[in-house]
């Protein structure tokens, strides 16, 4: 069976955890946490970063962080995990879903500018949406697949408009865009996911990366049970979100390797894009000229003349290759299905069509051939 993808932990993970063990470091609190943050913050090219228990949980206190209230919209794209789309709902918001860009499969910042220039009102410093009366609390892109959005236009809208801007740059780690990393692409903060399906991880796991001191100061607070003291005294409602010294040790062993697990992904994806390329109803996962992708999944899209996705995936599982469709669009689950949302044609497209491929930093140059040769006889 050749999976989809899974963990590469030949490095020195046992080896950190076993030290968890020897020195009884194994909670919320160890060497290998404070390693794990200036590891993070220096890739994601931060000032700082606070390690999460989850990606989720990373994206509910840094939406908490910046002011998110009960009631308020948060701007989403529908194409996302939803992952993003609970945070919001942890914070007491509702996502704002739109539609994404067909040459990036991020938010569309066109489509974005336009619907809050016409769709909402300023107020007391924010802007409130005219239809519901509410406030929007912030803007929040997603980096699609571990591609950057758009973020110097959601970022100056943004500004203008006096919203604040968290990204979910989940799978980024180890992406660019003109050469500057996800932490330098102008949001308040920055959340990575460490799960077991990312490309580096740590068993679970997330992390709030920014510069501003007072914000990061805020997130470190509010994962930490808002605690001001030795005493057991809180300062308000806060969260028990902290990554343990266990998961960090895996996550440092890990994070020793992110460029070479990126140049990995990425010879990858330019393997399956050159064997794809020109075949009729095949369509690439997309790279815009302005940024480097951290290909954190490789696949394909596919219309007629070609076979349908679901087909297509019952004859490479035939020959024991794993393959998945992808997210299904926030508009499409029960939980959001009756959210403020723009129409939704680019989301559904890609939806409808696309389809995974194994891609695991490991896998062999012949179990990539393999992949392809019967994706050929597939797609034939
Ligand atoms: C993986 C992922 C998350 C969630 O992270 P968890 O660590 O699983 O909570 C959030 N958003 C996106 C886009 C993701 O891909």
């Amino acid at each position: 069976m050749i999976p989809l993808t899974i963990p590469n932990l030949t490095g020195n993970e046992a080896r950190y955890l076993a030290q968890c063990i020897e020195t009884t470091f194994v909670s919320s609190v160890g060497p290998f946490v404070e390693r794990f943050e200036t590891m993070v913050a220096e890739a994601a090219g931060s000032a700082q970063a606070v390690a999460t228990a989850s990606g989720t949980t990373g994206l509910h206190v840094a939406l908490v962080a910046v002011g998110v209230r009960p009631g308020d919209l948060v701007v989403l794209p529908s194409f996302t995990f939803i992952a993003s789309a609970n945070a919001i709902a942890h914070a007491g918001a509702t996502p704002w879903l739109f539609d994404s860009d067909g040459a990036s499969w991020t938010l569309d910042a066109e489509l974005l500018a336009r619907t809050l220039a016409g769709e909402t009102q300023p107020q007391d410093g924010g802007v409130v949406h005219k239809a519901s009366g509410r406030r929007v609390g912030a803007i929040l892109p997603v980096h699609t697949l571990g591609l950057p959005a758009d973020m110097d236009a959601i970022v100056t809208n943004a500004r203008a408009l006096g919203l604040p801007v968290v990204a979910d740059g989940a799978a980024a780690l180890g992406a660019t865009e003109r050469g500057r990393p996800p932490g330098k692409l102008g949001a308040d903060l920055t959340v990575f996911s460490f799960n077991g399906n990312k490309t580096v991880t740590s068993g679970g796991g997330g992390a709030v990366a920014g510069d501003d001191p007072a914000l990061m100061k805020l997130v470190r607070h509010l994962t930490t049970t808002a605690r001001t003291g030795e005493d057991y005294s809180h300062d308000r409602v806060g969260f028990n979100y902290r990554m343990t010294n266990l998961e960090a040790a895996v996550g440092c062993a890990q994070m020793e390797r992110l460029a070479e697990f990126v140049a990995a992904k990425r010879r990858i994806r330019a393997t399956y894009d050159r064997a794809l390329t020109g075949r009729p109803g095949v369509g690439l996962f997309p790279e815009p000229g302005r940024v480097q992708s951290a290909c954190w999944f490789s696949g394909l899209t596919l219309a007629p003349p070609a076979p349908s996705p679901e087909r297509v995936r019952q004859v490479l599982r035939e020959a024991s290759i794993e393959t998945r469709p992808f997210w299904k669009p926030m508009h499409r689950q029960p939980p959001f299905a009756d959210v403020p949302r723009t129409a939704m044609p680019v989301t559904d497209d890609i939806w409808k069509r696309i389809l995974t491929l194994p891609c695991s930093t490991h896998l062999t140059a012949d179990d990539q051939a393999r992949v392809i040769a019967v994706l050929g006889e597939a797609l034939a």
